[in-house]
């Protein structure tokens, strides 16, 4: 199952992906990790899929990393007494706390906290912005809001209130139990909802305690005003356009996306582009046009990964989407214009610390010499994070005695993530590495290996040694 591409695929798991005999599909059509959404479905439904996926990992003998993304405190009105309502621009609308069924003049807004938070003139979106409404009056327990757009509003649609950071917790109830839920499954990666500042994320990684990797979705403004301090945190960022043009102009997603990513990579953090890539594939075997260059321009920005929502989850197609996102990663990796921007917007790695020298040095030497691959052994994945940030022609072959390291290397651009015992002395370090180039076909006797390795070997973090090596 050796993949071409260096772009990663996530595809998010649900009712259409739901049998073994699927997610194998899914994994060979090209989807490197997968998401298991906790907005959705029982810890029963989650658990089923994680041992379905866990026993594909083992007949493939390709790490799969796995996502556990948690729900976070997505807010929502309440119910009507006929499920929905008509909207009439103009028209004025309650909000309250009472869970009487709504109306026409009134409905349920669960969350007191919204309701001290806002102020007369702030808008409020719904329905994923498809209702906009302004606040004409606010009282301790309720407020009335203009409608400006919209037509209909009806049960559970999401509210959303851009430009005010609300004083809510980073995780809500429901969040700590299907955090514990996810972490004894042996989830590889926690996605975090809405957050807002970076104390957000310390709260949630104090929760998580080293037990998996930590993924901030980018979907509030408030965020992204503290964007330095939340990368610096978080092991990874997911541009989850779907929250986030929202809450901000749909115009100004494009720029984010750019800008979120290249400082993703310059940081070697990896990074996830995500929502509605393929979205009419939901429904329909072919993308639009426009599908597919959003796709491929996500690509063009340097992202790591692309990930694929409701087209995996709930869709007609989702093997045909999975393959869709492959063919065009493939197209646009092959592009000799993909190469000439991934080169210009190569990151300063000069930090004069070891490990970003040999990592430099390796990318360096293994353009130079037309190498067949970069190995790296690494025990915590760094090296292959550090590798992976120059964007490499050639693969990234990451050797690692940790199941967990090569899973979560999954998400990452370029890295071939294989498990194997760690080596003690030169020469079992190239010739362990031959061997698996060879049997993974990176490579065939005589090409060349650039390999990188920490001297005393077994020592973690120690990374000092570049070695060019002949396959055996
Ligand atoms: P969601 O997150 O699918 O969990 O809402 C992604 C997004 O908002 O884009
Ligand atoms: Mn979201």
């Amino acid at each position: 199952m050796k993949r071409d591409r260096h772009t990663k695929i996530l595809a998010t798991l649900g009712p259409a992906s739901d049998t073994k005999d699927i997610l194998m599909k899914l994994i060979q059509a090209g989807a490197d990790n997968v998401r298991m959404n906790f907005s959705h479905g029982t810890a029963e439904d989650h658990k089923r899929r994680f041992d379905m996926i866990r026993e594909i990992e083992t007949e493939t003998g390709k790490p799969i990393g796995i996502v556990a993304d948690m729900q976070g405190p997505k807010l929502r009105v309440g119910i009507f007494k006929n499920d929905k309502i008509e909207l009439i621009v103009g028209q004025s609308l309650r909000f309250d706390l009472s869970d009487e069924l709504g109306d026409e003049t009134r409905v349920q807004l669960p969350h007191p906290e919204i309701i001290n938070a806002v102020n007369v003139g702030d808008r409020l979106l719904m329905d994923d912005g498809k209702v906009r409404a302004i606040i004409a009056e606010k009282g301790d327990d309720y407020l009335i809001v203009t409608i400006e757009a919209g037509v209909k509003l009806s049960n559970n649609k999401g509210v959303n209130v851009p430009n005010v950071k609300l004083p809510i917790p980073a995780l809500t109830e429901k969040d700590r139990v299907d955090l514990e839920v996810a972490l004894d499954l042996g989830a590889d990666w926690i996605a975090h909802s809405f957050v807002q500042t970076a104390e957000d994320v310390r709260e949630c990684q104090e929760l998580i305690n080293g037990r998996a990797k930590h993924i901030v979705k980018l979907e509030k403004p408030s965020a992204l005003n503290e964007l330095d301090e939340i990368l610096e945190l978080t092991d990874a960022i997911m541009v989850a356009r779907g929250d986030l043009g929202v809450e901000i102009p749909p115009e100004n997603v494009p720029a984010a996306q750019k800008r979120i990513v290249r400082a993703c990579r310059a940081l070697g953090k990896p990074v996830i582009v995500a929502t509605q890539m393929l979205e009419s594939m939901i429904e329909s075997p072919q993308p639009t046009r426009a599908e597919a260059s959003d796709v491929a321009t996500a690509i063009y920005d340097g992202t790591d990964c692309i990930m694929l929502s409701a087209e995996t989850a709930a869709g007609d197609y989702p093997i045909e989407a999975v393959s869709m996102m492959n063919r065009i990663a493939e197209s646009v990796e092959g592009d000799e214009l993909y190469r000439t921007i991934m080169d210009a917007d190569h990151p300063d790695t000069e930090t004069h610390n070891t490990g970003d020298s040999i990592t430099a040095a390796a990318y360096y030497v293994a353009q130079d010499i037309a190498a067949s691959a970069i190995v790296n052994y690494t025990t915590s994945g760094s090296t292959a994070l550090r590798t992976a940030r120059h964007r490499p022609t050639v693969p990234i072959l990451c050797l690692t005695e940790s199941h967990t390291t090569a899973r979560q290397l999954a998400l990452s651009y370029g890295v071939r993530p294989v498990v194997t015992i760690d080596v003690d002395n030169f020469d079992d370090m190239v010739s362990r590495a031959s061997r698996i180039a060879r049997t993974k076909d990176f490579a065939e006797k005589g090409d060349s290996l650039v390999i990188t390795a920490g001297v005393p070997f077994g020592t973690v973090g120690s990374t000092n040694v570049l070695r060019i090596a002949e396959v055996e």
